[in-house]
């Protein structure tokens, strides 16, 4: 058996009833939390000492795309439309599969970096087999904890690997029985069907869904976010008439979703993924976190792209507590004279971390500090030029409005260090050599095809092609 007792912390439990605890102790035995209190009596375990430390579960990022790191920042002045013109149907092909393995490993390094311990990584740019071998490789090497989702989007191609919907389909049986029934706790399986608007058909869609619900792997997917042209889908009401609509789901985003539909959530059971900075970016408005609290919606957080915005879940959080808080506080007489704002501290925190937890359907596990869950843990130094004079009364205020990335001092997945006296433990230099050179790479190919700037007649086009055929053959030279 292996012990390790993190000692002397301000334990930040985010459950209900254990609450905050100053000058805690958390006992871990094989990687499971056994017992947080006070003055726990010293067994034979490795003392980790976490005075000027708070000691919090680790964030659970509801929503990622990890591997869009190799075009950090390409579309940080982009809205959605460019993001579907200049990413989607146009830069994801020119990814290989030593491509992917960089920018998974890397991505799940740079999250475990930031106090991520979980995340849902959407990995919709599966060109081959060879991408999803790579894909899994590179963050089952970084070692976080993650649902890691078979795409279905398939983006236009001069010759593409897939040539039906059925090879996917039956590739996904594979990477099940061959990559993900060791029962290996780390990495799990999901799916993420293709949008409405790329699926072309309900057929198509359905039988989508349904290989989720024979591989019993939780569903993740993009829901009246809004098409190009800003129509509404009523991807809800469409996914409900196909009888996919349950408590395995996990819908992205949602701000384009009526009264009634909201009802067929809830009644469902399914949950929710919000990414607050690129919705504020790309128009799809304020995160509907208060329609979800009234009706009993779970639902997380996440950071979506880092072709867009930074992997950092404090900057996520906090970005989007002020967000709603200014979205509702508008709304407010003018004359009034408020007290307090709406939504807490603690409440963004518990988005970022039980609410994650929920949208990845693993709220048994992680998400908390409880006994008998996996010791996913973060330790933040207090003790930093931007933490020092924190509030140790509310230390939720202090986590989600005041720490960044380098005050996380050490990581935990299930019980190990990941990263420790600040410094990751995984290479990596080796990392961000990997992923310099990969995204060097793209960016050439990318240059070699004429650049970025696709117009958007074209764009239409491939989008065409990708929604009118199962592998989305396209002719660039045309
Ligand atoms: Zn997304």
């Amino acid at each position: 058996m292996t012990r390790k007792l993190i000692r002397n912390g301000l334990v930040v439990t985010g459950d209900p009833a254990l609450g905050d605890l100053s000058d805690a102790d958390v006992l871990i035995e094989n990687g499971t939390i056994v017992s947080i209190a006070p003055q726990l009596e010293i067994v034979d375990a490795e003392v980790i000492d976490a005075r000027n430390r708070i000691v919090m579960p680790g964030f659970v990022d509801s929503h990622r795309h990890i591997w869009q790191g190799a075009l950090r920042s390409v579309c940080a002045d982009g809205s959605l439309v460019d993001y579907v013109r200049v990413i989607r149907m146009h830069a994801a092909r020119f990814f290989t599969a030593e491509d992917m393995y960089a920018v998974q490993l890397h991505g799940a390094l740079e999250a475990l970096d930031a106090g991520v311990t979980s995340v849902t990584d959407y990995c919709h740019n599966l060109l081959t087999r060879d991408h999803a071998f790579e894909a899994i490789r590179g963050v089952r090497e970084a070692g976080i904890r993650v649902v890691w989702n078979y795409g279905f989007n398939y983006p236009p191609q001069a010759d593409p690997s897939f040539r039906t919907l059925e090879d996917r389909i039956d590739f996904a049986r594979e990477l099940a029985e061959t990559e993900f029934a060791q029962g290996d706790a780390l990495v799990t399986l999901g799916v993420a069907p293709e949008e409405t608007n790329f699926a072309g058909s309900p057929e198509r869609l359905s039988a989508q869904f349904a290989l989720a619900r024979e591989l019993d792997a939780r569903v993740f997917w993009h829901a009246n976010s809004g098409g190009v042209g800003g129509a509404a889908h009523r991807d809800v009401a469409a996914i409900a008439s196909l009888g996919a609509l349950a408590s395995g789901v996990t819908l992205v985003h949602m701000h384009d979703t009526d009264e009634e539909e909201w009802r067929m959530v809830a009644d469902s059971g399914a949950a929710v993924a919000f990414t607050p900075e690129t919705e504020l970016q790309m128009g799809m408005m304020w995160p509907s976190t208060r329609i979800c609290e009234e009706l009993g919606i779970p639902f997380g957080i996440g950071t979506d792209i880092t072709s867009n915005n930074s992997a950092d879940m404090f900057a996520a959080t906090r970005i989007g507590l002020q967000a709603l808080r200014c979205y509702y506080l508008d709304s407010t007489e003018k004359s009034a004279l408020p007290l307090g704002t709406p939504n807490s501290c603690a409440d963004a925190f518990a988005w970022a971390t039980i609410g994650g937890a929920r949208a990845l359907g693993l709220e048994d596990q992680i998400g908390s500090l409880v006994p008998g869950k996996q010791a996913d843990i973060v330790l933040l130094r207090t003790d930093t030029i931007g933490m020092v004079g924190w509030d140790r009364d509310h230390p939720a205020r202090t986590i989600v409005q005041q720490a960044r990335p380098s005050d996380v001092d050490a990581v935990l997945v299930a019980g190990e260090f990941v990263k420790r006296n600040g410094q990751l433990l995984g290479d990596v230099g080796r990392a961000c050599e990997l992923l310099g050179a990969a995204s060097a790479r793209v960016h050439a190919r990318i240059r070699e095809s004429g650049g970025f700037d696709v117009p958007l007649d074209e764009t239409i086009a491939r989008m065409q092609a990708v929604s009118r055929s199962e592998d989305g053959k396209y002719d660039f030279a045309r």
